[in-house]
């Protein structure tokens, strides 16, 4: 993390994380990245989903492992969106093409209850209620969150529970 990140313990909100690879050995990547997003000044795991695999959509390639987890999170939207971004570099992911397969996707999906759109950063993102392998884990981890309807509508994308 660069130093001008800004951490504000007495400001935390619960941030959800995507988290989706199909490339390379997914599971322990995805593992990996939510152990070390879990390290990371300013920010502490809440939950964490099972892993699901999804055959890819509006995408190619590989099926990909996906996840989502929650995070107490001091840092603001904007750091935690490039902390994210520098994590999926370390892990050698390439923006060849839109929507190439990815060694680690990590997508913002909700920070509190923000409202921000901005050239680098939407939330929440702008296509979570459209995608089973987001609806699916976070409904495991906060029902609340997502409701039966929002499951129906997305029922035809197959998402397995991994063991
Ligand atoms: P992707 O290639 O699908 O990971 O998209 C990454 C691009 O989407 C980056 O340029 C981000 O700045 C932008 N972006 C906008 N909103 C979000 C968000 N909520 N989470 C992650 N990336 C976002």
């Amino acid at each position: 993390m660069s130093s001008k990140h800004v951490i504000r313990p007495d400001m935390t909100v619960t941030a959800y994380v995507a988290l989706g690879s199909n490339l390379g050995d997914s599971c322990a990547t995805v593992h990996s990245a939510i152990q070390e997003l879990s390290e990371k000044p300013g920010l502490m795991l809440v939950s964490k989903s099972k892993l699901f695999s999804t055959k890819p959509y509006q995408a190619i390639g590989n099926d990909y492992v996906n996840a989502v987890i929650a995070l107490e999170c001091s840092l603001n939207a904007v750091d935690l969106l490039e902390l994210t971004q520098q994590m999926e570099f370390a892990y050698g992911r390439e923006r060849s093409f839109v929507n190439a397969p990815r060694t680690l996707d990590l997508d913002l999906i909700l920070f509190g209850q923000a409202q921000i759109q901005s050239s680098w950063l939407i939330v929440p993102h702008p296509r979570w209620t459209e995608r089973a392998f987001v609806l699916k884990p976070l409904h495991s981890i906060a029902p609340h969150l997502v409701s039966d309807e929002m499951l129906a509508l997305v029922r035809d994308q197959e998402v397995e529970l991994l063991s």
